[in-house]
């Protein structure tokens, strides 16, 4: 499976990323629509992971733009009230955009957004909420498939027949879940085990380390470091990343000498594709890696 992702990512700016083979918006910050063109026009499911405006101020527009009966379908971290807030003015704003759909999710919770294709929400630490309360979301795409179970293999067609028969088809086969594409959202690296296994791992990597780093990120909701991104990237499996949410005081030769850095000190090897501030990158994958 292969994917066209389109995104742009700068910390406090805005964020969205769309996957064209999924119709899926991941995030809808401001210039989304302006961005995307007439392709916005293809997304059928947008998941928000939290309500801090960089992550949502394009929805106005691509709503507006793009609205069809009841989709596109809009799922939003539950307990945050900016959502129905905002659903209730879209509605006066623009009539037009009454029947989209706007759905709260939680912790665990899965989307079918196309035959055998998942998306999954998980809790993140970004925004401080007790546990059971859903402020803030990563999300996780997941492929299904279903596979004969080993012990079957070279089973006669009639006795596979009797079998499913008897017990139905799925009987006869195991669920086997790849995770494609992993999304962090806005969050400090904590538990390595959510992201291992990811085929692509998109994570944001706020700060470059330094201390006058860590006074900004002491005052608001919590962020990552890109040292502990790779750090975690060379202790899981992960086939490649995509650095996103670079604070725009980094110019790209900042960013640049601190991930090189990192990489040898790490020796990670995978390939590593950076979103820099201020930037629309097309068809991301298809780019030469930072690492080739
Ligand atoms: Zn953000």
């Amino acid at each position: 499976m292969s994917f066209n992702i389109t995104t742009f990512s700068t910390a406090l700016y805005s964020t969205w990323i769309m996957v064209e083979e999924l119709n899926l918006l991941i995030d809808a910050g401001d210039g989304v629509s302006a961005g995307l063109l007439g392709k916005s026009g293809k997304i059928k499911h947008c998941f928000i992971t939290h309500p801090d405006r960089d992550h949502l101020t394009g929805l106005p527009q691509f709503v507006q733009l793009n609205s069809r009966g009841e989709w596109p379908k809009i799922y939003y971290p539950k307990d945050a009230g900016s959502f129905p807030a905002l659903s209730h003015f879209l509605g006066k704003f623009d009539p037009h955009v009454q029947g989209v759909t706007w759905q709260g999710i939680a912790d665990s919770e899965q989307i079918e957004i196309k035959k055998n294709i998942w998306v999954q929400a998980l809790r993140n630490e970004h925004v401080a909420a007790p546990v059971g309360v859903h402020k803030s979301l990563s999300y996780k795409v997941f492929e299904v498939k279903r596979k004969l179970k080993p012990e079957l293999q070279g089973l006669p067609q009639a006795e596979f027949k009797t079998l499913a028969a008897k017990h139905g088809q799925e009987f006869l086969t195991t669920e086997q879940r790849i995770n494609r594409i992993s999304f962090s959202g806005d969050t400090p690296v904590d538990d390595y085990a959510k992201w291992d296994g990811s085929e692509i791992l998109i994570h944001e990597a706020t700060f470059l380390h330094s201390e006058a780093d860590g006074h900004i990120e002491a005052r608001g909701n919590r962020h990552s470091y890109l040292e502990d991104v790779i750090r975690m990237a060379s202790e899981i499996n992960l086939q490649t990343l995509i650095l996103t949410h670079f604070s725009s005081r980094y110019d790209r030769e900042q960013i640049d000498e601190a991930l090189r850095k990192l990489l040898n000190k790490y020796a990670l090897t995978i390939p590593i594709h950076v979103i820099y501030p201020g930037e629309t990158k097309r068809d991301v994958l298809k780019m030469e890696p930072f690492n080739a």
